[in-house]
């Protein structure tokens, strides 16, 4: 598959400076579920009050958390960590194996919480000079905009597309989270790898599906993920479940526009390049439109593919003339003529899916 990995490293556009704002198991394949989950948090009003995203550590009046003393950490894989000295270390309570993947601030670890055997990923996250914090109702000291983001996805009914934080602990020059780990798993781009760079539109349609469903319950409870990618979405090998990582490009959900952008450069919506600006819901629906078109063209649309798209012709052969339509309305250039977030599942190529099991079902 000509697609070559991207990390944080590169992902970039600008440092983003936030002034402070307040702001804001049934068959889950069918249509049915999908509809009535949407409706349930369609309806929620995204979570509007007691939240502050403060400036920078060296900017805030507010004096962060109270850190634990630790030596620093090797951002190495560590199996026996002989330099910690204190208990109070949340490290100290996981068993850290090989490393599941590197970015620009953070490394994942494999791990196993030493009380119960359960398997979990640690992320270690080094702080950068310009890294945010976040005041969230319930916790009385600021958290890491990354934490408190997840905190906040997580908040309210538990949904399987979201990952899960089961701990986390802010240190002087880095914190540490402890999601979930399903197993088996993989991240998407390297399932697609290894499924030969291409996905059967059945599959992919089951993966868009929990994507646009992670990302609408995310904006449900004032979350903007912004970096909806194959590397940030984790799959069960065997259920093909989905789930969402890494908010460490996210922010409040926020009905004006956002004019610096912090995400991944290939999934970035182009009214950014000709505006300078993008709102949050219209860019996660283009980052939806090259995630599926990555899953069942096995490659980043092309200027050329953009072109014919704006021009109503793009077609790629072997694919079904709805699977096409879609991928125009995900990635129409003028963001207002872009499917809503809210009626993609409702778009024909998911009633193929639908009227297929409802066949089935006689
Ligand atoms: P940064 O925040 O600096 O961009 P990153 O992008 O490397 O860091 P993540 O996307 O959270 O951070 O994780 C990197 C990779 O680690 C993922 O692409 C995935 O392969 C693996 N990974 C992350 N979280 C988990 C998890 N909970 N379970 C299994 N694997 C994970
Ligand atoms: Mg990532």
């Amino acid at each position: 598959m000509p697609v070559r990995k991207r990390r944080r490293t590169d992902s970039f556009e600008k440092i983003k400076i936030l002034s402070d704002q307040e702001r804001s198991a049934e068959d889950q394949n069918s249509l049915q579920y999908i509809a009535c989950a949407l409706e349930d948090h369609g309806l929620q009003e995204p979570l509007s009050s007691g939240l502050e995203v403060l400036p920078p550590a060296d900017q805030q009046v507010q004096t962060p958390p109270a850190p634990v003393l630790l030596s620093p950490v090797s951002p190495e894989p560590v199996h026996n960590r002989g330099d910690v000295t204190t208990e109070d270390d949340i490290l100290s309570r996981y068993e850290i194996g090989r490393m599941l993947g590197k970015g620009g601030f953070g490394s994942v670890y494999e791990g196993k919480r030493l009380e119960d055997d359960l398997e979990v990923a640690v992320k270690i996250a080094r702080k950068s000079r310009n890294m945010k914090y976040i005041n969230i109702p319930g916790h009385p000291a600021p958290l890491p905009l990354e934490v408190g983001l997840l905190i906040l996805a997580n908040r309210g009914p538990r949904v399987q597309e979201i990952i899960e934080l089961l701990d986390w602990q802010d240190q002087p020059d880095q914190y540490i989270m402890i999601l979930e780990r399903p197993s088996p798993c993989q991240d998407l781009w390297d399932f697609l790898n290894s499924h030969g760079g291409t996905l059967n539109e059945d599959t992919a349609r089951y993966i868009i599906t929990q994507a646009t469903m992670a990302a609408h319950i995310c904006f449900s409870r004032g979350v903007f993920h912004r970096d909806i990618k194959l590397e940030n979405l984790l799959i069960n090998t065997e259920t093909l479940e989905v789930k969402l990582i890494d908010f460490g490009c996210g922010d409040l959900l926020q009905e004006s526009a956002y004019d610096v952008f912090c995400g991944t450069r290939k999934y970035r919506p182009p009214e950014y390049l000709t505006e300078g600006k993008y709102h949050g819901k219209p860019a996660t629906v283009w980052s939806l439109g090259v995630l599926l078109f990555l899953l069942v063209c096995g490659r980043f649309p092309k200027r050329r593919d953009l072109q014919r798209i704006d021009d109503d012709v793009w077609f790629e052969p072997g694919l079904s003339n709805e699977c096409c339509h879609l991928i125009r309305s995900l990635l129409q250039k003028n963001p207002s003529w872009r499917i809503d977030l809210k009626k993609i599942i409702f778009h024909e190529w998911f009633m193929v899916l639908s009227l297929r099991s409802a066949t089935n079902d006689f």
